[in-house]
């Protein structure tokens, strides 16, 4: 007998797909936790019921939220991620030739403990890897605590529900200034501009109303709420547009690539529309 998963991605939508094995599903002290092998996507990392990343699809998000910053910014040394507790926004940022130490800040330690374990090839920089720092507890709180310190921060959270609902406010985004150098810049992931409009419009705003330079980029992701996402930059003085090419390191990358990272900020009108502030 076949076995399915759909994520109801809206109250109207959802994607479906066959499950040879389920490898764990537990309660958190913060959400549900599932692992299942998907016989398209292969293992499915599930929080809430919510897809969060495959080992399929999972080099195109991992890849963007994190090269895209580390090229824009010439000298990123000290780096935190908020979230991103499989790992793979770790593993990428890790591979930058001029990052020194990489603090990731997840609040669910089920989370790094299950990716260990189900998606290796997600989470090869949880395991010891000596310029990275796995640090469990709450990231809004880490961010106030920590002020002047990071050359670039990423915000790799889940939806906009549970723990992660105070990584999409105004509030936040301005302990985030304060965090960063005075030539810092961060990246988060921003959902969907299909299905997700109200929030992208009002992340942009406050990052606009912020920072100097805020851009919007998008990828695709298979698995993703629409397959288009969306990532906002908030940057205090380098702008992402005007990376030299000839200067970003070979990272041997499968989704990024300078030329992307150039194209990914070409968005078409109806995503524009969602950024105009009057
Ligand atoms: N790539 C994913 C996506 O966009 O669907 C997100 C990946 S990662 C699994 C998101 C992580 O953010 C989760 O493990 C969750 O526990 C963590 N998180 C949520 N709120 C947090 C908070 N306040 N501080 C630190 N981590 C948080």
């Amino acid at each position: 007998m076949d076995i399915w998963f759909t994520e109801k991605q809206t109250p109207n939508v959802g994607i479906t797909c066959k499950i040879n094995n389920t490898l764990i599903v537990e309660q958190t002290p913060y959400q549900h936790l599932a692992i299942i092998d998907t016989e398209q996507f292969g293992r499915m990392l599930v929080l809430d019921g919510m897809v969060q990343t495959t080992i399929v699809d999972e080099f195109v998000y991992h890849e963007m939220i994190a090269l895209v910053g580390l090229n824009t910014h010439p000298n990123p040394r000290r780096v935190l991620i908020i979230g991103g507790g499989d790992g793979g926004t770790l593993r990428e940022v890790v591979k930058h030739p001029k990052v020194e130490k990489a603090t990731m800040v997840e609040i669910d330690a089920r989370v790094v403990e299950a990716s260990k374990l189900y998606l290796p090839e997600i989470s090869s920089a949880l395991h010891g890897n000596p310029r990275a720092e796995v640090l469990i507890e709450d990231g809004i709180r880490y961010v106030k605590e920590n002020k002047n310190t990071f050359d670039m921060i990423i915000v790799d959270s889940t939806e906009p529900v549970g723990p992660a609902v105070g990584l999409f406010s105004a509030e936040f985004y301005q302990s985030i200034f304060e965090a960063l150098k005075d030539d810092g810049l961060f990246v988060a992931q921003t959902e969907s501009p299909f299905f997700n409009a109200d929030l992208i419009r009002r992340v942009y705003r406050d990052i606009a109303g912020i920072y100097p330079i805020a851009k919007l980029f998008l990828a695709y992701v298979p698995t993703y709420p629409s397959g288009m996402w969306s990532f906002t930059m908030g940057s205090k003085k380098y702008d992402p547009e005007a990376i030299v090419e000839e200067n970003c390191p070979d990272l041997k990358s499968r989704y990024y690539t300078p030329a992307v990272h150039k194209a990914a900020f070409k968005l078409p009108q109806f995503v524009q529309n969602l950024l105009k502030t009057d």
